[in-house]
């Protein structure tokens, strides 16, 4: 048997970042080579070495004898390697009252149709309903990389006359997918522990009140401590440029006045002039994300895009100037999917494991 936790990271690294840092390697590490592989290595790619075009594996082939390298440079890949054969998993909850946008935005975000057998129940069963959670699976293969994307629903939130725990489902959802992963890691095949906790939280709120409702304060209290919260202002094309910066605005107020912990993204590592830095500050600027969801495609300008189509004109879900779709997209898959579950693996879950420690030790 292992001794060893499995540190989910390495199994978890996204194939991009791995790339990243492949690419930052390629030229931050000439400071350990010969001056031979120096001055070889800051030759442009198609000059350097006539056999390199022919070679499938590109400079650093392992098998290369002739290559004056250590080999670390290969860590990287080999990491990305194993990666992508293990396949990524995505948990992703989504909670808000019904016909907020939530499977729409869904299905726009990672271009599928989760809820085709979705039926929505009429007025008097909502009444009589229960808050429940239903889980939707798909697999989703891009180049060879295979990401696994379960999306948690809560059907009948916010549906009832008294909605004061709606909450208690998804709380236990969550505590139940935390106590699985660390009966799993303790027992015997932790090798192959199937993560099922929740990654990331979009909570859905209104455009139609004023800031925070109360239902929305205590849903985010009673979740902040085991899930990362990321907050969305829904259909926002309901809302003017205006209206959506105040909504923002008193959003942001109230989340700080209820001392609601939200997932904040990571400060970027690189310089100020980067690209990427601009476009995180503008990602954690959007925070809360104005979205806008829509199944339809629309042809404009020879293309054909998600959007919603009024008498009075198109509003297109990834144009940035009608909504933060985009932002949100980036911030979930391409830039920040491993923070999220870094975020759940080492501080969510590492509290959940100290406090039944802790518990543990108070019952001796
Ligand atoms: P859910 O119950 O939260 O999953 O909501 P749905 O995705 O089923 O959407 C409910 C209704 O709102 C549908 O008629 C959608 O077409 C519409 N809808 C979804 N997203 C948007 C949006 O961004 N803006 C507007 N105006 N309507 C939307």
């Amino acid at each position: 048997m292992e001794s060893l936790p499995r540190d989910p990271d390495t199994s978890l690294l996204d194939s991009t970042q791995a790339e990243d840092k492949d690419k930052c390697i390629l030229s931050s590490d000439t400071f350990c080579l010969s001056p031979s592989l120096l001055e070889q290595k800051t030759l442009p790619v198609d000059e350097k070495s006539p056999k390199s075009p022919k070679n499938p594996r590109g400079r650093f082939d392992p098998y290369d004898s002739s290559e004056e390298y250590v080999g670390v440079v290969t860590l990287p890949i080999q990491v990305r390697q194993k990666a992508v054969k293990k396949g990524f998993v995505f948990n992703l909850m989504v909670v808000g009252e019904s016909g907020l946008g939530k499977s729409t935005l869904v299905n726009s975000l990672f271009l599928t149709n989760l809820y085709m057998d979705r039926c929505i129940p009429d007025v008097s069963e909502k009444i009589a309903q229960t808050v429940s959670i239903t889980k939707s699976t798909i697999d989703i293969v891009e180049e060879g990389v295979n990401l696994r994307l379960t999306v948690i629903d809560t059907p009948g939130f916010g549906d009832a006359i008294n909605n004061n725990e709606s909450w208690k489902a998804a709380v236990h959802y969550v505590d139940q997918q935390m106590e699985k992963y660390r009966r799993d890691e303790i027992g015997l095949n932790r090798k192959n522990i199937t993560d099922n906790r929740v990654h990331c939280c979009l909570y859905f709120i209104s455009p139609h009140g004023h800031g925070l409702k109360p239902i929305d304060v205590n849903f985010m209290k009673a979740l902040d401590q085991k899930v990362n919260i990321v907050p969305v202002l829904a259909k926002a094309d309901s809302l003017t440029p205006k209206e959506t910066r105040n909504m923002k605005a008193k959003i942001l107020t109230e989340i700080d006045k209820y001392k609601i912990k939200i997932f904040q993204v990571p400060e970027c590592d690189t310089n100020n002039n980067d690209p990427f830095r601009q476009q995180d500050l503008e990602l954690k600027r959007s925070i809360p994300f104005a979205v806008i969801g829509s199944n339809t495609l629309v042809e404009r300008d020879s293309r054909r895009v998600r959007a919603r189509v009024y008498p009075w004109g198109i509003v297109e879900v990834e144009n940035p100037s009608h909504s933060d779709f985009v932002h949100l997209r980036n911030m979930l898959i391409r830039t920040h999917m491993q923070d999220l579950k870094h975020s759940t693996h080492h501080v969510l879950y590492e509290n959940y494991r100290i406090n039944c420690l802790c518990k543990n030790l108070c019952l001796q």
